[in-house]
């Protein structure tokens, strides 16, 4: 959600950027104008000049229920700097939380140029988050801690529910993997077999690794992180997960 508040007037919209990124984003001018246009729904409008406690109450009253009934989980502040750090200090923690980011903006720029820095801001900050993710998960995994990298560290921790996030890199791409449709045995990082390794049938089906991780996370509500650009992140194998407990293996590597 962005709130702007200039002198004149205060207004509430609602931004659905989906999938939106970086790239499509500084690449694209038509996007970039279909978002202005079609993603953005205003919510709220009012013209009164004066900024007193009521109003300013009553605006914060607004945005908290169009927040959550719209399951908005970022919150943008732009405008005149004097409106939105009144504005700041008097929201709630849990709306203060949501900020992401203050974006100065004059009474003159039209909205339509607001909208656009302040969701320039929010792809930019999104794009901060997913990189402090990859530092944490190369830190736990160089320090042996609560993390593993790899496809089939990834897997496996994912079978056994151990996951809090998976990280994924955008342009990772694993090998199939093979299921057997017998026993349901499923395999990654390696060539499919002729026959099941687990009971021996010879019904062999493949897989897209990278689907099925995002779907075990998914079904057992682990975050995911999809990260752009990180080198760092494929020299790992493009793939890795921040842990909520160690595996059995990790134990017997922290007695050693
Ligand atoms: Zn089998």
């Amino acid at each position: 959600m962005v709130l702007i508040s200039r002198e004149g007037s205060a207004r509430i919209l609602g931004v659905n950027l989906g999938a939106v990124t970086e790239d499509v984003w500084k690449e694209s001018p038509a996007l970039r104008e279909r978002v202005g246009r079609e993603w953005t729904k205003e919510h709220y409008r009012n013209h009164r000049r004066e900024r007193t406690n009521r109003f300013i109450n009553e605006l914060i009253k607004i945005l908290d229920q169009l927040m959550f009934a719209g399951g908005y989980g970022h919150l943008i502040l732009a405008g005149s700097p004097r409106v939105t750090s009144q504005i700041r200090k008097a929201l709630p923690k849990h709306l203060a939380a949501k900020v992401v980011d203050i974006v100065p903006a004059s009474e003159y720029d039209r909205t339509k140029d607001v909208v656009a820095a302040t969701l320039l801001s929010f792809i930019e900050q999104e794009e901060r988050e997913s990189l402090a993710v990859v530092d944490r998960l190369l830190k736990e995994v160089n320090t042996n801690g609560l993390a593993v990298a790899g496809t089939r560290a990834s897997f496996e921790s994912l079978k056994r529910g151990q996951v809090d996030v998976l990280v994924l890199g955008k342009a990772y791409e694993p090998d199939l993997g093979w299921a057997c449709g017998a026993c349901e045995a499923m395999e990654v990082g390696r060539p499919a077999p002729n026959t099941c390794s687990q009971c021996g049938a010879r019904r062999i089906g493949e897989f897209n690794v990278k689907e099925e991780l995002v779907r075990m996370a998914e079904q057992m509500e682990s975050g995911v992180e999809v990260v752009n650009h990180s080198d760092a992140l494929m020299r790992l194998g493009g793939v890795g997960c921040l842990l909520r407990f160690l595996g059995p293996e990790q134990y017997g590597a922290k007695a050693a």
